[in-house]
């Protein structure tokens, strides 16, 4: 699950990480009053951001600097309601400007091969790490941290000696690794991105210039099957960019993924859901999905599973394969059944029912003329030939 950037921050902020201070408006008068706030509390500009779930809002023009409320105002309206790579910026952030001196990357991912968190640093930070992947690989630098010893001191002060950094920006940058690691581990984070870290200016309290380091931007990604043990971090799911489909999906209680084939697939139970994609394509298919319906689907869940199928376009035919366990095959029948009834689009579909309650299903199936399949490699090669035909 993504979160906004502003979520992001406050994840970082309960780590102790220097976040500078911020508010979220949603209308281009709540983005005047804000930047009223941080200009009486002496910033001499503000930054107003598009809070939307992509990257690269910067070069999109979702990123101002303004130096009145009047022209944060002005500015935050032209950015609520652009649109940002095909999303709706409903909300911005609004917050002191930073006078930037320097920009670098720091991010924490889960490193698979591994099995470890690794933290990349690179000094070429405010652009998106992937272009400096490509461009200039040997400018990302990275550490794994240990997972019974988390993140040694020294793996982070290597790291900032690797992009430039001496103290006494280093020490804040060792403090600053150690806070994304346990960002990471407080939330179970896929991803903990800060782009840029920015190496500030500012004025100290008695008026010396100093230099700091403070986490201008924040990105992460939530691993999904980690949120049951967050109850909390549910209230950062951000409703008004989930794809409707995930929304629908999470509501039923069913695994759901979109691949890019034609074979909508609806099973029970994750192994039989791959064991059937792996028979589409041995057949030629190509599946259009990833669908379990979890045990013990009821009629209601069947039918909802049909809709998130026939809602992608791609799809030219269906396949339906469950084991009857705890799963009852009469209920999936009628649940397809009553599916079929209100189906806007008629799409070819093949059904395998076996175990508790077969021949009820079986019956049911042939009453209303469903194709059917006793075996799966019958029902997978019947689909193939299905979204060929249809492609024809
Ligand atoms: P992104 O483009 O979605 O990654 O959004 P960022 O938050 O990273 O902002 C993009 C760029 O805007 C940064 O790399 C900075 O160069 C600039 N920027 C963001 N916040 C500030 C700020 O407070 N002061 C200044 N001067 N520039 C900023
Ligand atoms: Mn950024």
């Amino acid at each position: 699950m993504k979160i906004q950037e502003a979520d992001a921050k406050s994840l970082l902020l309960a780590q102790g990480l220097p976040v500078p201070p911020w508010e979220v408006a949603r209308t281009a008068e709540e983005v005047k009053a804000a930047a009223q706030r941080f200009l009486d509390a002496g910033a001499g500009r503000v930054v107003v951001k598009a809070q939307v779930l992509v990257g690269g809002r910067g070069k999109a023009g979702g990123v101002k600097l303004a130096s009145s409320a009047q022209e944060a105002s002005e500015v935050g309206s032209r950015i609520l309601g652009m649109d940002i790579k095909g999303i709706t910026v409903r909300k911005v952030l609004v917050g002191a400007a930073a006078e930037i001196v320097k920009e670098f990357y720091l991010g924490a991912i889960i490193d698979r091969a591994s099995r470890r968190i690794v933290l990349m640093a690179s000094a070429e930070g405010g652009v998106e790490i992937e272009e400096v992947a490509r461009q200039s690989p040997g400018a990302i630098h990275r550490v794994s941290a240990d997972p019974l010893l988390g993140l040694l001191a020294f793996q982070a002060r290597s790291l900032g000696l690797a992009v430039g950094l001496r103290d006494p920006l280093l020490n804040q940058f060792v403090a600053i690794a150690g806070g994304l690691y346990a960002t990471m581990k407080a939330n179970d984070a896929d991803l903990v991105e800060v782009n840029p870290l920015a190496v500030v200016a500012e004025t100290a309290a008695d008026g010396t210039p100093r230099e700091r380091l403070v986490c201008l931007d924040a990105k992460i990604t939530l691993d999904d099957s980690g949120l049951s043990r967050h109850l909390e971090l549910e209230a950062l799911r951000d409703l008004d960019e989930e794809d409707p489909t995930d929304a629908q999906a999470r509501k039923l209680g069913i695994n759901f993924i979109h691949l890019d084939g034609s074979i909508g697939c609806m099973v029970n139970g994750a192994g039989l859901a791959m064991t059937t994609m792996d028979l589409v394509k041995h057949f030629g298919g190509e599946p259009a999905n990833f669908l379990d319906v979890g045990g013990g689907a009821r009629h209601e869940t069947v039918r909802g599973a049909m809709e998130l199928i026939l809602a992608d376009p791609k799809v030219k035919a269906i396949l339906v394969n469950i084991f009857g366990g705890i799963t009852r095959g009469d209920e999936v029948a009628a649940g397809l059944i009553e599916a079929r009834a209100q189906q806007a689009r008629a799409v070819p579909m093949v059904v395998r029912i076996v175990g508790t309650n077969a021949a009820q299903a079986a019956r049911l199936l042939q009453e209303a003329r469903f194709e059917t399949a006793t075996s799966l490699d019958e029902a997978a090669e019947k689909a193939v030939a299905m979204a060929k035909g249809a492609a024809r």
